[in-house]
């Protein structure tokens, strides 16, 4: 008895202390009775329950064992599964522990002959290479594991598609210990990530410096709201024919006293990636619905407004009432709000999305596809979802007159056949405008007719039109 409470101190000592409990583990005698006992509780303090991979402590215990010992020049290539937290948040934790214990597997069936795997917390991982390897050596591998991702996940008939990526840092250079080595590994996985995810980042000393200024945008971001930071511009939607204005996106614009003028190509992703794009999304629906009550009173603008909603956004339980609320609050009828959706909230959870989308017709707001063709595009997705409005992504207009625009014409048929509006986005030349309207696409938005501007210039725009 007195024997399971000394190893229950130390299996509880191991998840406090780490690297200290293995001492105490290796030290007591194990040759004795309770020797299965001390391996089971091994097991427990040095691996991870879920994958049964080595643990953060089984790192530190080998860095301080074996490593520090041999003196030898060694790499670490961290892991971490791209957006995993969706897949908990909307999937759950049981299907987000299986999916996390295939990922595993598969990393290990491509690494296991070049290091060893460890599993640190939720979804990251680290692959420890022993070998003197050089970088270009450490990038191929770092391929393979992303490769090994390529192929969907299927877990209770779903189909789950994920990426991850994975950075690199190499000890004693980028960290003389293995916290700091750590550290700044995963300092190099978040810039593969902010570079656009799926991708490999090998750590150098300016990621620090990077780093240290993401920090700072987040601390500025938390303060915005209530510090009433934030603007919406609103870029005219055009008739490709007529030229008429038959819409208004509102983008939203931060002017910040200490960073100043941040756009939201930098701040939206920080934004989803810590959560504040919840509370920043909520502002701009009410923005958005009284600026439209406004100009619906005004008698001179009777145009939709168009919201972007990022996919966070949308998946909340509550998306669909704080929408009602926002209308409410403003007394606005809902034909005069549109949403901007991107094809991602597809991928996360088909069957939410479904409901919300007939909730939202039900309601009678039309909802828009962002950026269409830059995700995953699914065919059967655009039949089965309740979409009005198609948004060709901006990299097939630019293309216009350059390039093959096979797939431009083949997204307006589609639209069309799906009885979609089709809107092209980014619109800078007449040559792309004219074989726009050729093609039969029906609204055109870009620089060509006006770049987003503030509520006031608007109104001079529509009274002068
Ligand atoms: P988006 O929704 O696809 O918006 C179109 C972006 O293209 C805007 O960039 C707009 O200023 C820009 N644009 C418009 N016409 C042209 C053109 O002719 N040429 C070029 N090169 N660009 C053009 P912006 O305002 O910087 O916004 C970037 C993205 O940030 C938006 O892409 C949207 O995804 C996100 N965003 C903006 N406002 C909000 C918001 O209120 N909520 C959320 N969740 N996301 C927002
Ligand atoms: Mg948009
Ligand atoms: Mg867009």
């Amino acid at each position: 008895m007195e024997e399971f409470y000394v190893l229950g101190i130390i299996y509880l000592a191991g998840i406090l202390c780490g690297g200290a409990a293995i001492k105490f583990i290796t030290l007591y005698n194990k040759s004795d009775r309770s020797n299965k006992c001390i391996n089971n509780i091994e097991k427990l303090t040095l691996y991870n329950n879920l994958t049964n991979l080595p643990n953060k402590i089984s790192l530190e215990s080998m860095f301080n064992a074996e490593l520090l010992a041999k003196d030898n020049n060694f790499n670490i290539l961290y892991i971490d599964v791209d957006g995993f937290k969706i897949i908990n948040e909307t999937l759950g934790y049981t299907i987000g522990d299986k999916v996390i214990t295939k990922i595993a597997n598969r990393i290990k069936a491509v690494v296991d002959k070049e290091g060893k795997l460890f599993h640190i917390r939720g979804d990251e991982f680290a692959l420890l290479i022993t070998k003197d390897e050089s970088k270009e050596n450490l990038c191929v591998l770092a391929d393979k594991i992303l490769d090994s991702m390529k192929k969907s996940f299927v877990i209770e008939k779903q189909e789950i598609r994920l990426t991850s990526s994975v950075g690199i840092a190499c000890y004693p250079l980028d960290g003389n210990n293995l916290d700091l080595l750590l550290k700044n590994a995963n300092i190099a996985v978040q810039r593969a990530k902010e570079s656009g995810k799926n991708k490999i980042e090998i750590y150098d000393h300016s990621m620090n410096e990077k780093m240290n200024k993401k920090l700072k945008l987040i601390n500025n971001l938390h303060k915005a709201i209530e510090n009433e930071e934030f603007t919406l511009h609103y870029q005219p939607q055009v008739n490709s024919l007529n030229g008429e204005i038959v819409g208004l996106e509102a983008l939203i614009r931060w002017e910040s006293p200490e960073l100043g003028t941040v756009s939201p190509g930098e701040f939206i992703p920080l934004a989803e990636e810590t959560g504040l794009i919840i509370p920043i999304g909520d502002w701009v629906l009410k923005a958005a619905c009284n600026q439209a009550k406004i100009w619906q009173e005004s008698g001179n603008i009777n145009v939709p407004i168009s919201i972007n909603i990022s996919t966070l956004q949308f998946l909340e339980d509550s998306f669909v009432d704080k929408v009602i609320d926002a209308l409410n609050e403003a007394d606005l009828e809902p034909k005069w709000i549109h949403l901007e959706i991107t094809e991602s909230v597809a991928l996360k959870n088909a069957e939410f999305t479904m409901r919300t989308l007939d909730r939202l017709q039900e309601i009678g707001i039309k909802v828009a596809l962002d950026d269409f063709g830059t995700g995953f595009s699914s065919l059967e997705y655009l039949n089965k979802f309740n979409i009005d409005i198609l948004k060709i992504d901006t990299s097939f207009i630019r293309v216009i007159g350059q390039e093959d625009t096979t797939v431009t014409n083949s997204i307006i048929v589609l639209g069309k056949s799906l009885n979609m509006s089709i809107i092209a986005e980014g619109v800078e030349t007449d040559y792309q405008l004219n074989y726009l309207k050729e093609t039969g696409c029906d609204v055109v938005q870009g620089y060509l007719f006006s770049r987003p501007v503030p509520s006031y210039e608007i109104e001079k725009m529509l009274k002068v039109a």
